[in-house]
């Protein structure tokens, strides 16, 4: 059998231990976390990524777990909304739920290796399914793939309440971003983003939800709500870190995956679901074809639509976060929201 030693039993790793022919592969899987992640968060699962989902065989059980959008306002930082469109067919699923219902999936003949890998083991494929800050990509695309720091603080939790009526949606203000999004009929997801010196490690919370309180309070209902009962112990902090443009994925035995090939600003909501499709890709492609074969296809289908992502994730993220422009963004979403509701 040949073997695929997989670093990284996050989402994408766990998604393509899952999928490979256990029949036909010796898969390895290396993850330096213990547990699932203590804090609550919400991902939103696109269509693609529910059919991923489905060919690993959790669909149902995420469609249970999670919870179906069903519309999305965009409003300026005072609550009003310029636009509510229909988000038909996206599910919220929580993060610890998705990596639950991975990892049950992954067949018992898969190799668990707990630690951090920090030297690349030399054993049939490797591939890198280790993150934004992946050490395989940065050891085998050399250091012009390092990771990048973004300016942006992006903070997210979960609280114990159903969304505060007609506050649900993205709120836009001047470099700054507030969403409200259901986690379930009881729970209210929440998140935050704007420029921050805090970080990029070490951040601490408590000073974080502090700090966001300070900038967002009094701006909406909506918010102040959603922001009163969030506590420091359900709330996550982070600074974003993205990937430089890389043109392969794959490179001298080694295959990139997930955030670890194209890690992306969070504004479209798409990374996790494009870790999904990568996984379920190649492993499609190794299951059915001869190796060189299976690389070279998995580079045509997913380089150019996940770095398209990658870009327009980026341009997202100046227009959600514009400074300067702000203003005049607000006149166009506003004119074009009346346009809209007039037609
Ligand atoms: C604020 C925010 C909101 C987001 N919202 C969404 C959303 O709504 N929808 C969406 O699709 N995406 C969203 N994303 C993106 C999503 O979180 C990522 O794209 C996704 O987690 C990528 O999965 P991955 O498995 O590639 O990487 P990761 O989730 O980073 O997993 C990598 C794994 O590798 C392990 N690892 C790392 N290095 C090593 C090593 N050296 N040795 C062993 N193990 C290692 C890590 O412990 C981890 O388990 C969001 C991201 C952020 C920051």
């Amino acid at each position: 059998m040949y073997g695929i030693t997989i670093v990284g039993g996050g989402i994408a790793g766990l998604a393509l231990a899952a999928a490979l022919d256990a029949d036909r592969f010796h898969v390895t899987v290396h993850e330096q976390r213990n547990t699932l992640p203590t804090v609550e968060t919400s991902l939103a699962m696109w269509p693609e990524a529910q059919q991923a989902l489905d060919a690993v065989g959790i669909l149902p059980e995420i469609q249970a777990a999670g919870s179906a959008f069903s519309a999305m306002a965009l409003r300026d930082v005072a609550g009003k909304a310029w636009f509510r469109a229909e988000a038909a067919g996206v599910i919220g699923v929580s993060r610890a739920d998705l990596l639950r219902l991975l990892d049950f999936v992954v067949p018992d003949s898969v190799s668990r290796v707990p630690g951090a890998v920090t030297s690349l083991p030399d054993a049939g494929l490797l591939v890198g399914a280790d993150g934004v800050h992946s050490v395989v990509r940065r050891q085998r695309w050399g250091p012009r793939s390092a990771e990048r720091l973004s300016p942006y603080l992006a903070l997210r939790g979960i609280v114990d309440e159903p969304v505060p009526a007609d506050a649900g949606g993205e709120y836009w203000g001047r470099g700054e971003l507030f969403g409200i999004a259901p986690a379930s009929r009881e729970r209210t997801y929440w998140y935050a983003s704007y420029r921050s010196a805090l970080g990029p490690g070490g951040i601490d919370i408590e000073a974080a939800l502090d700090l966001t309180r300070r900038r967002f309070s009094g701006k909406a209902q909506g918010i102040d709500r959603v922001l009163a009962g969030a506590a420091p112990e359900g709330t996550l902090a982070q600074r974003i870190w993205t990937v430089p443009a890389l043109r392969r994925y794959t490179r001298d035995g080694t295959v990139l995956v997930g955030d670890a090939a194209h890690g992306m600003t969070p504004n479209l909501g798409r990374g996790a679901c494009e870790a999904l499709v990568d996984s379920v890709t190649l492993a499609g492609l190794l299951n059915s074809r001869p190796l060189p074969e299976a690389l070279k296809a998995y580079n045509k289908r997913r380089v150019l639509r996940s770095q398209a992502l990658r870009a327009a994730s980026s341009a997202m993220t100046r227009l959600v976060l514009a400074e300067s422009a702000q203003p005049l963004r607000d006149r166009i979403l506003s004119m074009a929201g009346r346009l809209r509701r007039s037609a």
